[in-house]
């Protein structure tokens, strides 16, 4: 099962959940404060790089930038 990480929006404190896909986050629960819906680290996959936010799917994950 995957591993995801959190941030807590709360307290900042970081981390692991291991959850079904099932799952949503809306049930993720911090464990030093409780606040529930923490902000998710995205870790296995490239992560920050691609915030355009228009919902394509970045496949092509190794950059061309400085490439011209
Ligand atoms: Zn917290």
């Amino acid at each position: 099962m995957p591993i995801y990480e959190f941030k807590c929006k709360n307290c900042g404190h970081e981390f692991e959940i291991i959850m079904r896909a099932s799952a949503s986050k809306e049930d993720v629960t911090c464990p030093k404060c409780q606040t529930k819906n923490p902000d998710r680290l995205m870790s296995s996959f490239s992560a920050g790089s691609a915030s355009s936010g228009s919902g394509f799917s970045a496949a092509s994950s190794c950059g061309s930038s400085a490439f011209s």
